[in-house]
């Protein structure tokens, strides 16, 4: 069933909500945590990089990971740049190098292949 990611104007949580496409048509979306119908539809990875004001909570909140699409390995490369600059580090030479792939359009998997050395239990 497709999902559709809504931020709660309420209560400021997100919100992913599964419907048909013919509900989403006709159904007006609630939130399951505060019953608000104050929800707005967040697109993707736009969102993610727009959200100055909830970065860290995105950051901090594994719903930020759930929104990413994991076949699309380009925001997920985004979503890996996006978060060690906002942890102002230096996550090293590999780090950058597995992040510019995967925003170049390389799938996760063949670049862990290609990298042997990438730290185990790193999972993507
Ligand atoms: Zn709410």
């Amino acid at each position: 069933m497709p999902y559709y990611d809504y931020q709660c104007q309420d209560c400021r949580r997100r919100v992913r909500l599964f419907m048909t496409y013919a509900d989403y048509g006709r159904t007006t979306p609630t939130c399951p945590h505060c019953h608000s119908i104050a929800l707005k539809r967040r697109i993707g990875r736009i969102a993610l990089a727009k959200s100055e004001d909830a970065r860290m909570d995105a950051m901090m909140d594994d719903t930020a990971l759930a929104n990413l699409d994991e076949n699309d390995p380009k925001a997920l490369g985004q979503f890996m740049r996006k978060m060690s600059q906002e942890m102002g580090e230096d996550l090293g030479d590999e780090f950058s190098e597995v992040v510019d792939r995967l925003e170049s359009g390389e799938s996760p998997d063949s670049i862990e292949q290609s990298m042997p050395d990438l730290g185990a239990g790193e999972d993507f």
